[in-house]
């Protein structure tokens, strides 16, 4: 009797959790119902966002985010870790179940991390990364001069073709030669093709430099099988985990190479481990135990048929999506898509269009972008030359080619009537903005967030 009374009380806690808020804070409470508004009645097309499930953020709201812990199950250094143990256990086994992958490391705080740990682990201050530019897609982690990566390593850049704006793969053979690297960074956070992970690694091998894939913007696609797989291929796989739509938070993966030696202090322990000792103490302390069990839920959801069916369903979303901007005249580079997101020189549509005022001017409409700079941009950073446009979400609210279509005429109908004044200074009719405005609602309206 006394067992059951407990349950009521403890499943009561958890239900009166927004209570609590509602009661407690109303500011925020009511800022959260207002972002919850925006996003209900605005289009959500940024590339680099998803949208978790309410068991995700059940986790994620939990009263694991109160235990305290170091090291990892079985080794930590606090009392009481008999459930959190099982969570990590459950998160890292999901984990490599899903991506195919040896081991799985979930304690990274976000992706950023990820790739400091793995940074970390494998150079010393002065050692050489070949990485691609920010300027041509790549992420900031990958060694930007901004970033810690840049301040402590010597990073040189590759970059895309200026015609065809793919990865010239001898290119990058040729200066990975030139500059021995030790090591060779791909994954991409604005571009739109597959990435050859089997050739990367023949480059690696054949400057004897190790591989890190960051597959933060395709892990879904990964997981389903609709972009080539990563794991095998590179010494370290490593990934945010909201892109593709758990929790925030990174993961650091690997496959057959996760036990090969590395030399540490003299002595040879394997890779796996390694990581994990840089996890921690060498870059984390605490893991975020409430986000390691919305990871788990998340890794679960990734197992089942509607996530796998719906990674295909965001790629033809995307397909479709460009294919009508480009009917309507827009130039996307490399003319299409082979993944979740395109990018489109709006400067090339109508003269004086800049990145910036595409996506304020379309965030008036209540269309949801960011402006990219693009490969060889002449334009500057607070400026650009182009949008990023990625269907993660509107494919998981159920909307298909049809919507796509409309998506492609809202945006199209906003770009022609604006009016630019200078490169980052315009105005719109405030009849074709609420016009504008209104359908996206209506559309977003038959497609509830879920
Ligand atoms: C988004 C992204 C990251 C960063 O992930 P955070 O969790 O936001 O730190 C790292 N690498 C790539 C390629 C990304 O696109």
């Amino acid at each position: 009797m006394s067992d059951f009374l407990e349950q009521i009380s403890s499943q009561e806690y958890h239900e009166s959790v927004f209570d609590a808020l509602r009661e407690q804070d109303g500011q925020i409470y009511d800022l959260i119902i207002r972002e919850y508004e925006r996003l209900q009645n605005t289009l959500q097309l940024i590339a680099a966002e998803n949208q978790c499930s309410r068991a995700v953020l059940a986790a994620l709201g939990s009263i694991v985010q109160n235990k305290t812990t170091e090291g990892f199950p079985g080794a930590r250094y606090h009392g009481g870790c008999e459930f959190v143990d099982d969570i990590e256990i459950l998160a890292a086994a999901r984990a490599k179940e899903t991506f195919g992958a040896q081991y799985a490391n979930v304690q990274p705080h976000s992706g950023t991390a990820a790739n400091q740990i793995v940074l970390t682990a494998l150079l010393e201050a002065g050692d050489k990364i070949l990485s691609l530019g920010l300027d041509q897609g790549g992420h900031v982690s990958h060694g930007d001069r901004v970033s810690f990566g840049g301040k402590f390593f010597e990073v040189q850049n590759y970059y895309v073709n200026r015609d065809t704006f793919v990865l010239d793969y001898n290119a990058i053979r040729d200066q990975a030669i030139e500059f021995k690297p030790k090591l060779i960074i791909c994954g991409a956070s604005a571009y739109s093709r597959v990435i050859d992970f089997k050739e990367f690694r023949r480059i690696a091998n054949q400057v004897g430099a190790y591989l890190l894939a960051d597959i933060s913007h395709i892990a879904g696609l990964v997981i389903a099988g609709a972009h080539p797989s990563s794991i095998d291929e590179a010494h370290f796989t490593t990934t945010s985990t909201y892109k593709p739509g758990g929790p925030r938070g990174g993961l650091i993966l690997m496959g057959r190479d996760y036990d090969s030696t590395i030399s540490v202090s003299g002595k040879q322990i394997p890779l796996w481990k390694h990581i994990q000792r840089t996890t921690f103490p060498g870059v984390q302390g605490t893991p975020y135990l409430n986000n390691v069990a919305a990871k788990a839920v998340f890794f679960k959801e990734t197992l089942s048929e509607e996530y796998r069916a719906r990674q295909f369903k965001i790629v033809e979303n995307a397909q479709s999506l460009s294919d009508c901007l480009v009917k309507l005249g827009y130039d996307v580079l490399t003319s299409g898509t082979d993944n979740h997101m395109m990018l489109v020189n709006v400067a090339n549509f109508r003269e004086g269009l800049t990145g910036v005022i595409a996506q304020k001017c379309l965030e008036d409409c209540g269309i949801v972008v960011n402006m990219n700079r693009l490969p060889y941009d002449t334009k500057s950073m607070a400026v650009a030359s182009g949008l990023r446009l990625g269907t993660p979400i509107v494919t998981k609210n159920g909307m298909g080619a049809e919507q796509m279509q409309t998506i492609s005429e809202l945006i199209d109908e906003a770009l022609n009537g604006v009016k630019i004044e200078t490169n980052s200074q315009y105005s719109i009719d405030e009849s074709l903005r609420s016009e504008i405005r209104n359908r996206v609602k209506q559309l977003c309206g038959r497609f509830p967030m879920r």
